[in-house]
């Protein structure tokens, strides 16, 4: 069978996007392995209807609504794509799917710093953003790392917002955290307490993390910010293989598309993470909803181009 659309990824832009293609009866599959970015976190929020729910309920009840409209989800992984006929092949380690038309959700890969304990506590007591993680500690005591300067500042002063008890570690092993005078005046402005790193290790339970700094110093807190200082990769082999053009970003370089998704093969749609770092779920999910809208608008054009020619 060949499908109308192949949707690479099933997190919250590739399932959204799945399901208004499968209410415009859009013969639709999803591929998905299986490891959205936020799995590690116990909760979600900023999700209007689902804030406080774990990531995997939201998930879990995507992929029913997209099956009760006739969608298909299966569980493999992608391993690339080619040309086919009249579209593209996709090859996943179960065999090989056609389709029409391709929209990339692939999401994208946190690279942490290299702390020994930190990846343990990867979406519990290490977070990245507090937009995700904020409402749980609002009011506890928070610390803050970054890898410049610039990031150091921004997430100090923006993590003052959620906490009245912020420390910014200045300088780990990457970092080159220099603050200026001004913006060590902002941050003492604004009582967040700056001090010197590297952080050697993090340890702690549940709901509270122990940073442990050069010197031997031990900073209790209850979480560590690492928004600041992470690598953001998006997971976008198969944009690669299928030669999208690209441009650099200030998070790195991604494919480019236009604002509804379309990158420059034609045919190839991309939403959420993959192509856009600072998207959350929700602003993920309205991207796959409207690309979504533009590639079924690509697939009305081109049947009504092939009736044309039956007359
Ligand atoms: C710890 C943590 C907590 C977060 N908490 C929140 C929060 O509370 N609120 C919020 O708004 N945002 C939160 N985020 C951000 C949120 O995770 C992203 O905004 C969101 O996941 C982006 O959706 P997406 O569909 O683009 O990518 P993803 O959700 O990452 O989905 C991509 C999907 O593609 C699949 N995939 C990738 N490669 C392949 C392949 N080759 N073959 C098959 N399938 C593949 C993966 O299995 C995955 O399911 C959090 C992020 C992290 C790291």
């Amino acid at each position: 069978m060949e499908f109308d659309v192949i949707v690479l990824g099933g997190g919250a832009a590739g399932l959204n996007a799945a399901l208004v293609l499968a209410q415009a009866r859009r013969s639709v599959l999803v591929l998905d392995d299986g490891t959205p970015r936020n799995a590690p976190a116990a909760h979600l929020h900023g999700y209007l209807g689902f804030d406080g729910r774990s990531p995997a309920e939201l998930l879990a009840t995507g992929r029913d609504e997209v099956r009760r409209y006739g969608g298909h989800i299966e569980h493999a992984r992608v391993r690339g794509v080619r040309a086919g006929d009249d579209g593209f092949v996709v090859d996943h380690d179960g065999g090989a799917v056609t389709a029409r038309r391709l929209l990339v959700a692939t999401g994208l890969a946190d690279e942490l710093p290299d702390i020994p304990g930190l990846a343990q506590r990867w979406g519990s007591t290490v977070v990245h953003c507090p937009y995700c993680h904020g409402s749980e500690v609002q009011g506890r005591p928070v610390a803050v790392l970054a890898n410049t300067p610039d990031m150091a500042a921004h997430q100090g002063l923006l993590l003052r917002q959620w906490s009245d008890d912020v420390t910014l570690v200045r300088g780990w092993d990457r970092t080159e955290t220099d603050l200026t005078g001004e913006q060590l005046e902002r941050l003492e402005a604004r009582g967040v307490v700056v001090v010197d790193g590297p952080v050697v290790s993090v340890a702690g339970g549940a709901d509270d993390i122990e940073v442990t700094l050069a010197g031997g110093r031990v900073l209790e807190r209850a979480r560590l910010f690492v928004g600041g200082a992470l690598v953001f990769t998006p997971r976008d082999a198969v944009l690669r293989q299928l030669g999208c053009a690209r441009t650099d970003t200030p998070a790195g370089s991604y494919v480019a598309v236009d604002a509804q998704g379309a990158t420059s093969v034609p045919g190839v749609r991309a939403a959420g993470n993959v192509v856009d770092p600072m998207a959350n779920l929700i602003v993920s999910a309205a991207a796959g909803a409207s690309v979504a809208a533009a590639l079924n608008r690509e697939l009305v054009e081109a049947d009504c181009r092939e009736a044309l020619q039956l007359l």
